[in-house]
C-alpha cells in the first residue's frame, strides 16, 4: 500500500490529488496538507472588490476532499525531506512513498513592508475587508494600482482589477472625482503576451481615462504624505493604493534541498520531476524558464502541471506511461461588462512564446465562470 503526500491545497495540489486518486488503487492513501482550509480561484478576489460577487460565494472547504477518498490535514509544512519522503508539519511528521510539492508563492518581504495604512496588498484575501471599506469611502482623489515587481501572479490581474474598479466607480457616480492610475515596472502592460496584446490592453484602459505608468518601479511609499516615488524620479499621490507585490518562494521551499539557486524549485519543465526520486513540484512554487522569461504563475498552468506530475508519480510506482507538458495554455483577460478575452498559445515556443489574443466576448465570460464552477464542484463538490 502506497501513501502519497500532496503539499498544498490550491490549483496544483487539488488537481494532483484528484489525478492520483484516479490512477492509484483504492487501498493507496492520498493526503493533502495545507495551511488554509479553503479553496477559491484568484479572480474571485477581484470580483469581490469590484462589487460583482462576494468571495464567500466562490469558496469551498478542503475538508470535502474526504468525500473523494482524499485525506485532508490542515497544517503548516515546516520542513521537507525529499530523500526520505518525509515532512515536518505543525500537526506532526508525515511520511510517504512520494511527494508532490504545490505550496504556491508568498510575497517578497521587502514589498510587504512597504504596505499598510491605506496601501493594501490587492492579492491578499486577508486585505479584502480593508480594501472593501476603503473603496466604499473613496469619493475623491486618486486610486492607484501598482505592480511592485516581477514575477507576480497572473500577469493580467492588476490591469483587470484597474478596469473593473474603474467601471465600479463609474457606475456608482464617483468616477468624475476619482482619478484612476496603474503602474508597472515593465515597459509593456503584458510582456508575456507581446506587443500587440499589451497595446490592446493599454488602449482599453486609455479609452476609459485610466493613466498608465510603464517603466515605473516603486522606490518608496510615504504613508504621511500618501505619495509614491518611482525610481525614475516621478512622484504621485494617492487616496487609495492597491499594490501587487512580487512573488517569493515560501521559506519551507527556499530552505529545502529541492530549491534551485533562485530559491524556487526548478523542476523538469516537461515532467515536473525534481532532483529527488518520486518528488515532483508544480505551480507557483516553481520557476520554469521559457525562451524570453518564465512560465506565468497561473492556476491554469499549476493545474496542468499537477495532473502531469500525478500521472508520472503513479507511473513511477506502478509502471505505465510517463507524460509531458507541451507548454500550451491560456490566460483569461477580463474587461468590464462581462467581456473576456484570452491569451492562448505555446508558452514554450522558441525564440519567444507563440501566443495570441482572442477578441473579448460574453461567451468567453460565461466560459470563465463555468471553468471556475467545474473546479469548485469537480474538486470540492
Ligand atoms: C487576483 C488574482 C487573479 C488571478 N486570476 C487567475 C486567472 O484568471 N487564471 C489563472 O490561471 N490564474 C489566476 N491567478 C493565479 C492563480 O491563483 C495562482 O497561480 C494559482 O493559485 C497557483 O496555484 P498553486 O497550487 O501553485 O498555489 P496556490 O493556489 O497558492 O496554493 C498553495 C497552497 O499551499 C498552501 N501552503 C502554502 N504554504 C504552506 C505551508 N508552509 N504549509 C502548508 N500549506 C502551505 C496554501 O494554503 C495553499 O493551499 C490569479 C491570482 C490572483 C491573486
Amino acid at each position: 500500500m502506497a501513501h502519497i503526500l500532496v503539499l498544498g491545497g490550491g490549483f496544483g495540489g487539488l488537481a494532483a490529488a484528484h489525478e492520483l486518486r484516479r490512477h492509484l488503487p483504492p487501498s493507496d492513501d492520498v493526503t493533502v496538507v495545507a495551511m488554509s482550509d479553503k479553496f477559491f480561484v484568484g479572480f474571485a478576489k477581484l470580483w469581490d472588490v469590484a462589487g460583482l460577487r462576494p468571495l464567500l460565494d466562490g469558496t469551498r472547504p478542503l475538508e470535502r476532499l474526504g468525500r473523494r477518498g482524499i485525506r485532508f490535514v490542515q497544517a503548516e509544512v515546516t520542513h521537507i525531506d525529499p530523500v526520505a519522503h518525509k515532512v515536518e508539519t505543525t500537526a506532526g511528521t508525515l511520511s510517504g512513498d512520494g511527494i508532490i510539492v504545490a505550496l504556491g508563492a508568498t510575497y517578497q518581504p521587502a514589498h510587504s513592508a512597504l504596505l499598510g495604512q491605506d496601501a493594501y496588498n490587492l492579492y491578499h484575501a486577508e486585505a479584502l475587508p480593508g480594501i472593501r471599506a476603503a473603496l466604499d469611502e473613496l469619493t475623491e482623489g486618486r486610486l492607484v494600482v501598482t505592480i511592485l515587481g516581477a514575477p507576480y501572479l497572473c500577469p493580467p490581474a492588476p490591469f483587470e482589477a484597474t478596469l473593473l474598479l474603474e467601471e465600479r466607480l463609474r457606475k456608482e457616480g464617483r468616477r468624475d472625482h476619482v482619478d484612476v492610475v496603474v503602474s508597472t515596472p515593465a515597459p509593456l502592460t503584458l510582456p508575456v503576451a507581446g506587443v500587440d496584446a499589451s497595446r490592446y490592453l493599454a488602449d482599453r484602459m486609455l479609452e476609459r481615462g485610466i493613466t498608465i505608468h510603464t517603466e515605473s518601479k516603486v522606490d518608496t511609499i510615504n504613508h504621511e504624505s500618501n505619495t509614491i516615488r518611482f525610481t525614475n524620479g516621478e512622484t504621485i499621490d494617492w487616496q487609495l493604493l492597491l499594490a501587487v507585490p512580487a512573488a517569493a518562494p515560501p521559506a519551507v521551499v527556499a530552505n529545502s534541498s529541492l530549491a534551485g539557486p533562485s530559491g524556487w524549485i526548478e523542476p523538469n519543465r516537461h515532467t515536473f520531476a525534481t532532483n529527488a526520486d518520486r518528488v515532483y513540484a508544480v505551480g507557483d512554487c516553481t520557476m520554469i524558464a521559457t525562451a524570453t522569461a518564465q512560465l506565468p504563475k497561473a492556476g491554469v498552468f499549476a493545474e496542468a502541471a499537477g495532473k502531469i506530475a500525478a500521472t508520472n508519480l503513479a507511473a513511477d510506482l506502478y509502471g505505465g506511461d510517463h507524460i509531458t507538458f507541451d507548454g500550451y495554455g491560456f490566460c483569461f483577460l477580463e474587461l468590464p461588462g462581462k467581456q473576456v478575452a484570452t491569451v492562448t498559445g505555446d508558452f514554450y515556443a522558441q525564440p519567444r512564446p507563440a501566443v495570441r489574443l482572442t477578441p473579448p466576448d460574453e461567451a468567453s465570460f460565461r466560459a470563465k465562470l463555468q471553468w471556475e464552477q467545474e473546479r469548485l464542484t469537480g474538486w470540492l463538490g
